[in-house]
């Protein structure tokens, strides 16, 4: 971890799950990291959870990655206040539940997951790429958080992830085109998807889990925080395109 030693991490979601064990792990690897989230008290909590002298390089900042203009603003106080973001995780992501897409009065929690999963990945990404291209750095590393629902549909009996889905295949597009643009760029900095399975956090609600046929043991936050960590640590010129992380067990 050597190269990015000091150097700035800036992980979305990072109040709860993979977000908050992603800013554990990066901290302790020596980064100066950014737990970015809506929930500032579970930031804090996280915060003091960690020993003194990584507390030290850990900075909560809240923001609701939907919204451009809270976006535009953190990403500034990033630049102002620790130098700029040298690697985004994008990961704050969330599911409304049973919300049919054909349901009549939905419109505003389909609206949410899009503006969450989807316009929150690109606010975050073009604001880390200013910022980067301002300071003429060329080896920025983007991480995006995306789903096996992103590759391809969930059948659950009874059941629907409504928005969910199409906004992690939207993702998948997403961070294809993002990779075309930055080769038009010509820039170095990596574009990295990570699509984990089934992980034990706040996301999978009891409803979600009873709605799931029997499932295998979990992955933890930490199996999936390892993956993060271990993508940004390759070699300068080592770009993993697409990871896939499951449970023993998991279809
Ligand atoms: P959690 O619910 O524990 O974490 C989601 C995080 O996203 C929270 O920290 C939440 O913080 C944050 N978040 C939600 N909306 C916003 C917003 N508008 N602005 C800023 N932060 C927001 O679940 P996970 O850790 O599991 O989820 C992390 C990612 O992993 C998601 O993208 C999810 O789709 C993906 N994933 C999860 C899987 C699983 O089985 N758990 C499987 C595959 C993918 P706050 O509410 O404080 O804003």
């Amino acid at each position: 971890m050597n190269r990015w030693t000091n150097r700035v991490a800036v992980v979305t979601g990072a109040s709860s799950g993979i977000g908050a064990a992603c800013c554990k792990d990066l901290v302790a690897k020596g980064m100066v990291v950014v737990g970015l989230a809506r929930r500032e008290h579970r930031l804090l909590e996280l915060k003091d959870s960690l020993p003194a002298d990584q507390a030290k390089r850990f900075h909560a900042r809240k923001c609701d990655v939907s919204k451009e203009q809270d976006v535009i603003d953190a990403f500034k106080w990033i630049d102002s206040t620790l130098g700029g973001a040298d690697v985004l995780v994008n990961n704050a992501g969330i599911v409304r539940s049973n919300v049919g897409i054909t349901n009549e009065g939905n419109s505003q929690d389909l609206r949410d997951v899009l503006e969450t999963n989807v316009l929150g990945v690109a606010w975050c990404t073009r604001e880390t790429f200013r910022s980067l291209q301002e300071r003429k750095v060329d080896d920025g590393h983007i991480l995006i958080i995306n789903s096996v629902a992103g590759h391809r549909v969930p059948i659950i009996p009874h059941f629907t992830l409504g928005m969910y889905s199409p906004s992690k295949h939207a993702i998948t597009a997403l961070t294809e085109t993002l990779r075309q643009e930055f080769l038009l760029k010509k820039t170095k900095t990596k574009i990295t998807s990570i699509s984990p399975g089934a992980v034990d956090t706040e996301i999978l609600d009891k409803a979600i889990v009873a709605a799931l046929p029997e499932l295998p043991p979990l992955l933890r936050s930490e199996d999936v925080a390892d993956a993060v960590t271990y993508c940004i640590q390759t070699p300068p010129n080592v770009q993993i395109h697409e990871l896939t992380i499951k449970p023993i067990g998991e279809n």
